[in-house]
C-alpha cells in the first residue's frame, strides 16, 4: 500500500490516538508482557480443539475472559466464546479469533517453547490469533483507554475445513450481534504484512455414485459407477475458467470398489469449487452437474439394452459438504481507509489479499470486516512441525489495537 491511499482526516486520527499516553503505556506493555502471551499460547494450544469437539477450549477461553476482566462472558450454544468492553454506543467493533484447529482428538500436542519460539501443532493457527486477541484485551483491560464504540471480542468455533466457518455463521445469525457489529477484525495466524479484504468463496460437494454391481465376467456390461465419475471428470475438467476472476476446481478424494473382479456397487469423489465471484462457482456446479447427466447417460444407455436380472442403472446424488460465501470489502470503505492509515503511521507494509476465513461471512452480508495476522512470524500451519515465533509480536498488538481504537472513536 502506497501512502497515496491514505485519507487525510483518518491518518491524522490515528497518529492523534498513538500520541496518546494511555496509547503509549498500552504499547510498552505489548513489549514487556510478552512472556504472559506466549504463556498463553502454549496453554491454549494444549487444549485440543478438533473440528465439532471444541468444548474444551472455549470453556479454557471463558475463564481468561473472566480474568482479564471482560463483561458477559458466555458461551453460545455452537461454542463461540464471547466477552465484552463496554463503550458508549450501540454497535460494537468486533475482535475475534477462531478457536478450532484441523488436527484429530488423537494428535499429540507436544507443544515446547525454544528461545522465542513455540513449537507444535496449531500454535500458530489459531494460537497466534488467540493469544493476540487475548494481549489485546488484557492490556485494555488495565487501562484508561477511552473508547466510543464498545468492543466485543470472540473466540470462534468452525473455522477450519467442514466446520464451513459456523462458528462466525452462527455469530451472525444471532439477532444481537447480525445487528450490532459495525466492523469485524478477524486474527488467523501469525504476521502483521498482509490484510485480507476480499473473501475467496468456495463449494464443496460429495457425489456419490451408485449401481448394481456385479461379477466382472458374468455381469460384464452392467453400469459401472467408477466408470460413470471418471467420465464426468474428464469433461468436467475441461471447463474453461478465467483467469479473473480467479476461478479454481479440485477433484480431492476418490474412492469407490471393493476387490478387482467386481464391478463396483459404488464410488464417490469430493470436489471443491472456489472463485472470488459467486456467480463462477454457480457456473461451475452447473458444469459439474451436467457432467454427471451425460457421463450416467453414457453409461446407463448401452447397459439397459442387455438384458440381465439386476436393476441396469447408475445413479449419482451430489451431497453440499460446504460452501463458503465470497465477497470483498469495497475499496473505499472505512475499515480499509484505517488499516492503511495504521500501517502507515507504523511504517508497516502490508498487502491485500484474498483468502477463505471467517471473514467471508461478515463480507458476504455487505459488513466491514478483514482478517489480519496476529503478528510475529509462523510458519508450517496445519503440519505436526507448525511454529511460532514471537519475535516482533509487539507490532502486530499494536496494529490491532490501534484499527480498534481508530474505528471505535474516542469517547471524549
Ligand atoms: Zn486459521
Amino acid at each position: 500500500m502506497s501512502s497515496s491511499d491514505v485519507f487525510p482526516p483518518v491518518q491524522e486520527e490515528v497518529t492523534r490516538l498513538a500520541g496518546l499516553p494511555e496509547v503509549r503505556s498500552a504499547f510498552g506493555r505489548f513489549r514487556h508482557e510478552e512472556p504472559q502471551f506466549a504463556q498463553w499460547q502454549m496453554e491454549v494450544s494444549r487444549v485440543a480443539a478438533p473440528p465439532f469437539a471444541e468444548t474444551h477450549r472455549a470453556e479454557w477461553l471463558a475463564h481468561r475472559f473472566r480474568e482479564i476482566g471482560l463483561a458477559e462472558v458466555e458461551i453460545d450454544g455452537v461454542g463461540n466464546v464471547f466477552g465484552v468492553r463496554p463503550g458508549y454506543g450501540k454497535r460494537f467493533v468486533s475482535l475475534s479469533a477462531h478457536i478450532d484447529t484441523v488436527f484429530p482428538a488423537t494428535t499429540p500436542l507436544n507443544i515446547h517453547q525454544q528461545g522465542t519460539r513455540l513449537y507444535g501443532p496449531g500454535v500458530s493457527d489459531n494460537g497466534a490469533g488467540i493469544a493476540a486477541m487475548l494481549a489485546v484485551a488484557s492490556v485494555l483491560g488495565g487501562s484508561r483507554i477511552p473508547h466510543a464504540l464498545p468492543f466485543v471480542f470472540i473466540g470462534n468455533v468452525g473455522e477450519e475445513g467442514e466446520g464451513d466457518l459456523r462458528g462466525m455463521r452462527r455469530v451472525f445469525e444471532t439477532p444481537r450481534w447480525r445487528d450490532s457489529i459495525a466492523y469485524s477484525i478477524i486474527v488467523d495466524g501469525a504476521g502483521s504484512d498482509t490484510v485480507v479484504a476480499e473473501a475467496l468463496g468456495s463449494r464443496r460437494f460429495e457425489v456419490i455414485a451408485r449401481g448394481p454391481g456385479g461379477h466382472s465376467w458374468s455381469d460384464f456390461g452392467a453400469p459401472n459407477p467408477i466408470i460413470v465419475l471418471s467420465r464426468a471428470i474428464q469433461s468436467f475438467t475441461e471447463t474453461p475458467v478465467p483467469a479473473s476472476p480467479k476461478t479454481t476446481f479440485n477433484i480431492g478424494i476418490i474412492r469407490g470398489g471393493t476387490s478387482v473382479n467386481s464391478i463396483p456397487e459404488s464410488a464417490s469423489m469430493r470436489v471443491d469449487l472456489r472463485s472470488t465471484s459467486m456467480h463462477e462457482i454457480d457456473r461451475l456446479e452447473r458444469a459439474l452437474r451436467i457432467a454427471l447427466d451425460h457421463a450416467m447417460d453414457a453409461e446407463n444407455r448401452p447397459a439397459a439394452t442387455r438384458a440381465t436380472r439386476r436393476p441396469h442403472t447408475v445413479q449419482c446424488e451430489v451431497v453440499e459438504i460446504g460452501n463458503r460465501p465470497a465477497g470483498e470489502l469495497a475499496h473505499n470503505s472505512h475499515l480499509l481507509k484505517v488499516i492503511r492509515a495504521v500501517d502507515a503511521h507504523l511504517g508497516n507494509t502490508a498487502q491485500v489479499q484474498r483468502a477463505s476465513t471467517d471473514a467471508n461471512i461478515p463480507l458476504s452480508l455487505g459488513r466491514e470486516a478483514i482478517a489480519i495476522g496476529g503478528g510475529g512470524s509462523g510458519g508450517g500451519a496445519h503440519t505436526l512441525q507448525e511454529w511460532f515465533d514471537c519475535a516482533g509480536r509487539d507490532l502486530g498488538l499494536r496494529r490491532i489495537l490501534l484499527t480498534m481504537l481508530a474505528l471505535s472513536g474516542l469517547g471524549e
